[in-house]
């Protein structure tokens, strides 16, 4: 059995950027990567915007690699198949298919799963969820025919899908558990800006709504909601979070919490294995505390670290991580750690009267983060007060009057 020196298993952009960065630093090593997607690194941040899911541009544009950069580049892309099992002692990897892999530098770089939902029905034909490219393409066609999507589930890709669905010509229903849309992550001010946004664009939105059960034959036709009423759909976009499925690494040894543990150096607690992206829940320096994080740009930056410190480097993951997306003629972003804990500040910069509201989170009488809706020109302005752990205690009123220009504080 060849020893594989940088065994990577997961092919998204976290994993092929660690691959990318071994092989830029070190001509030689033997380096695979183990996908159980199909394909080649394609953009998972493309599926769910309206010019990819509506054609409007080439399929090719998915792609961000081409076909011959593996084995240009001397990178063994394994794909197709998954990674079951793997023990430390003998640094084996056994693939679904019975393959063994020995590793010398393990990589994980699994990213997350669409949270599937167990209620009554849900093996009906019909029901959709968005991660994989396999996904997006079930989608397009459906929605090629489909008259009535219900939606379920706030968040970014559910305000993308509704975005395109109606784009697409197709009456939506959105079904929130939660009283407003992304409670508890915005407060309701922002939920409700966001919903305003999705009503005038033809959304109709029902709130506090708990599914009973799918309602169909071979295909979904309804679903039926508290208080026994069915809403008639003929598909059904389901976006209730991702899902991490660590039970064979948990088996190996390896520590788990809401993700993979890691140090700053995104070592797991085993020797001679890392992890980078969705999956990784790390010790974040600028924060100074655990956290997982869902988003592009972070799992691309971590991807290159944990490459780095394969080859033996030492470096620090250090970044404030951000989220964006527009629809709806809305711009929204997510910068640093906004999760909504008993021990933060919240301090609010504009109102959803004037049509743009920030709202910056404060933890220890510093910036730790911040959600912005139409005012996402100081995106990177708060994104440097976090990085320069900016003290905001005392400042509360300034910060909360528009006036004051935050690059202003950076000089
Ligand atoms: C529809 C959609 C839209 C998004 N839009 C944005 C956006 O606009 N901006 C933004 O910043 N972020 C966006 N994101 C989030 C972003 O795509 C992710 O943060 C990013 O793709 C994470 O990269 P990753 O490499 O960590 O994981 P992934 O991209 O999930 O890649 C992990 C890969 O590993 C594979 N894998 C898992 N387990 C195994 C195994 N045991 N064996 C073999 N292979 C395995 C998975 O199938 C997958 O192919 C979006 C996500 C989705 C789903």
């Amino acid at each position: 059995m060849q020893k594989i020196e940088h065994l990577i298993i997961g092919g998204g952009i976290a994993g092929t950027t660690a691959a990318e960065t071994i092989r830029q630093n070190n001509v030689s090593a033997i380096i695979a990567i183990i996908s159980d997607e199909p394909y080649r690194l394609y953009s998972r941040i493309l599926l769910s915007k309206p010019n990819f899911f509506l054609e409007k541009i080439p399929f090719e544009q998915i792609w961000l690699k081409k076909e011959s950069w593996y084995a240009e580049n001397n990178i063994r892309l394994i794909s197709g198949k998954s990674a079951v099992r793997f023990d430390p002692q003998t640094k084996i990897v056994v693939l679904n298919t019975g393959e063994e892999l020995e590793y010398g530098k393990l990589l994980l770089a699994v990213g997350g799963c669409a949270r599937r939902w167990g209620i009554p029905g849900a093996e009906r034909s019909g029901i959709f969820y968005l991660r994989t490219l396999d996904d997006a393409k079930a989608i397009m066609a459906a929605v090629k025919t489909a008259k009535h999507a219900v939606a379920i589930g706030g968040g970014f890709v559910s305000f993308e899908m509704c975005d395109m669905l109606r784009l697409a010509g197709v009456d939506v229903t959105l079904l929130l558990r939660e009283p407003y849309y992304w409670d508890p992550i915005l407060d309701e001010t922002s939920g409700r800006m966001i919903e305003a946004v999705l009503e005038k664009g033809g959304v109709k939105i029902r709130r506090n709504t708990e599914v009973g059960k799918i309602i169909g034959h071979d295909l979904v036709e309804a679903v039926e909601i508290n208080g026994g009423e069915k809403i008639a759909c003929d598909m059904l976009i389901v976006g209730i979070g991702v899902f991490c499925p660590f039970a064979w690494l948990e088996a190996a040894g390896v520590k788990v919490g809401r993700g993979i543990l890691a140090n700053e150096y995104l070592e797991t607690n085993l020797p001679d294995v890392w992890v980078a992206g969705d999956a990784a829940e790390f010790d974040d320096v600028i924060l100074g505390e655990k956290i997982q994080l869902g988003n592009w740009v972070n799992a691309q930056m971590q991807g290159r670290t944990a490459g780095m410190n394969m080859l033996g480097k030492k470096e620090q993951f250090r970044m404030v991580s951000f989220y964006t997306t527009n629809g709806f003629g809305m711009t929204i972003a997510f910068v640093g750690d906004i999760r909504p804990l008993p021990d933060r500040i919240v301090i609010s910069r504009g109102s959803a009267d004037a049509g743009s509201y920030v709202r910056i989170i404060s933890k220890d009488g510093e910036i730790i983060g911040a959600t912005l809706i139409n005012r996402t020109q100081e995106l990177s302005a708060i994104s440097k007060l976090i990085e320069n752990n900016f003290k905001i205690a005392g400042h509360e009123k300034e910060f909360a009057d528009t006036g004051l220009d935050l690059k202003k504080l950076l000089l």
